[in-house]
């Protein structure tokens, strides 16, 4: 059976009842049919689902769907079956089935009826099923959340990794793996671990056009810098994301006392409550929720209208996935980070605890973050080219809509500086992460550049009429322009391109504008505050004030009695 032979817009319409494709779905279905390994990379919400569910009800025999979690697998089952008067059309196999309940779904599968059996990676590892599912017509293997294989996503589970090894032993069946993860490190490891680097990759752009994003810096005026941000959005729903739950329940109540209708969220509070929150979230009775990450799986929320983020995320990718949140409607999703260079410092810190391996990758991920948010380019271009996306800053969708972009930065002429940068990398022959490049210009030694002998010795110290802040604002600015890459392999060595090699051969304009220096900023912005004390003495007064109410409400005494 082939794509050209099935009338797959037929087949869409009876079994989900829509009458076209999303985006790339229909590309996908056909690839899954002809037998390709296939790998999808489309965001949050795309429809990966329907990419290996209508292939699996087309084909003959069963389809194996790979999930991480439980509580997905059910429902997509429930959804499944909901599709056809078929019960055992779609099954999950776990441990949480009795001996009836199994002898059930293998006597559906045996007979043809089951078209996509949903296994937990765990369950998968048992001999039992393994032994079991080579006796049967399979169709492929789907592997869901695939980032899930990579230490470098966000939800690595050990697991993961012995599913080729099973696949494998299944017979000579394709594989298609999926997840909304875009970066190139971690869309590797998983072409590499599922042993499917001739897949054919479908990948979707990951540019939200209607999020605007912006970087505040975080001073001691936090609280109400961001209770000005919500007034001035009022009556619309938004999310704050805090690291510490301690916060979360801080933020919560000053925004209360400030007449701000909010709840908080994180996973310290009971099942209930949480349910509670987030009905009312949901349901419109407040308008913030404010959350520890623990808060947005599954939220299906279309007019969230802004996401702050109080502290600043472990990585990129999660800042994506947490903003991603806001405007999936389409209209206005206001995207608001504050940033301190002492957050990067707490969070170092928590990581040093953790084994050497996972904190290198946490540095790394922490330092894109720190990257983001200190560029003074557009702040879309810098995030679509971590995830492998080239974006055009001037003719893109969406261009216009961060706070670097409108408020640009003066720039300045860097074509020598950038010629220079490009040869060290050159000469020192692909050895060197931008630490030891910076070093090496402003002549500074340390125990990597003493190892090594290269060509770029006559370079040392060659830029040191700059510090090291503008070259690190320069390799930034460079490498989202594409003259140089980092080596995905080893995380962090820088390369020339072709590119980078034109450039050096004919050197052409290339304007920078220096990074933000949030630091210098921070203290400025406290001068100003103190300057106009007044608003934040207003605030202050009206948080007591409310707060004197509500204790005197919960004593029954009048307002004055209180403090
Ligand atoms: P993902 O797994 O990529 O996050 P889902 O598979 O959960 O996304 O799909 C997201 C939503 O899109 C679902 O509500 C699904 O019903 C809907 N959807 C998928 N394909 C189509 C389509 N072709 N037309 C309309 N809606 C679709
Ligand atoms: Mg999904």
């Amino acid at each position: 059976m082939n794509s050209n032979e099935i009338d797959i817009h037929k087949e869409l319409k009876k079994y989900f009842g829509f009458s076209q494709f999303k985006g790339l779905q229909e590309q996908v279905v056909k690839s899954i049919i002809n037998r390709n390994n296939t790998f999808v990379i489309m965001p949050t919400g795309g429809g990966k689902s329907l990419c290996y569910q209508l292939p699996a009800l087309i084909k003959e025999g069963t389809a194996i769907v790979v999930s991480p979690l439980i509580a997905l697998m059910k429902n997509q089952v429930d959804a499944i079956r909901s599709l056809s008067s078929e019960n055992g059309i779609a099954h999950v196999l776990n441990s949480s089935l009795t001996k009836t309940e199994i002898a059930q779904v293998k006597k559906d599968i045996v007979s043809g009826i089951t078209k996509l059996l949903y296994v937990a990676p765990e369950s998968l590892t048992k001999e039992e099923y393994i032994q079991f599912l080579k006796s049967v017509p399979l169709s492929f293997v789907a592997i869901d959340e695939a980032h899930c294989i990579s230490e470098w996503g966000h939800d690595f589970r050990p697991e993961y990794r012995n599913l080729r090894t099973i696949i494998k032993q299944l017979g000579d069946i394709p594989v298609i793996g999926l997840t909304a993860t875009a970066t190139p490190k971690v869309q590797e490891d998983i072409l590499k671990n599922l042993d499917m680097v001739n897949a054919k990759t479908f990948k979707a752009s990951f540019n939200r056009p209607n999020l605007f994003y912006e970087v505040r810096t975080k001073t001691k005026n936090i609280e109400s810098d961001i209770i000005r941000f919500i007034k001035q959005h009022k009556g619309k729903s938004g999310i704050i994301y805090c690291l510490s739950r301690k916060k979360v329940e801080e933020i919560a109540q000053v925004l209360q006392v400030n007449g701000i209708s909010a709840v908080p969220y994180h996973a310290g509070l009971d099942a209930k409550t949480r349910a509670k929150h987030q009905d009312m979230f949901l349901m419109e009775d407040v308008d913030v929720v404010v959350a520890t990450i623990a808060f947005g799986m599954g939220i299906d929320k279309p007019d969230v209208r802004f996401v702050i983020h109080h502290d600043i995320p472990k990585s990129l990718e999660s800042y994506y996935q947490e903003t991603g949140r806001a405007g999936r409607d389409g209209g206005e999703g206001h995207c608001l980070a504050y940033y301190s260079y002492k957050d990067v410092e707490k969070l170092e810190k928590f990581m040093a605890g953790k084994p050497v391996a996972e904190q290198e990758i946490g540095f790394a991920l922490l330092q894109e973050v720190v990257a983001y948010a200190e560029t003074s380019m557009s702040r879309r271009k810098f995030l679509l080219h971590y995830f492998g996306e080239e974006f055009d800053s001037e003719t893109g969708e969406g261009a216009d809509m961060d706070d670097n972009v409108r408020n640009p930065k003066k720039k300045v002429e860097a074509k020598d500086q950038v010629v220079k940068l490009l040869k060290i990398v050159r000469d020192t022959k692909h050895l060197y992460k931008s630490k030891e490049i910076i070093f090496t210009l402003i002549g500074k030694i340390n125990a990597t550049i003493k190892a090594h002998k290269t060509d770029a010795q006559s370079f040392f110290g060659s830029g040191a009429d700059f510090d090291e802040r503008y070259w690190m604002a320069l390799i930034r600015q460079v490498l989202v322009d594409g003259y140089l890459s980092k080596d995905i392999e080893t995380y962090g060595i820088l390369k020339l391109t072709e590119k980078g090699a034109d450039f050096i051969k004919n050197p052409a304009s290339f304007m920078m504008s220096e990074d933000h220096d949030y630091n210098e900023s921070e203290d400025e912005a406290i001068v100003t505050a103190a300057k106009s004390s007044g608003t934040a003495d207003e605030v202050l007064m009206g948080m007591l004030r409310d707060l004197r109410k509500k204790v005197a409400k919960k004593l029954g005494v009048p307002p004055f009695v209180v403090f």
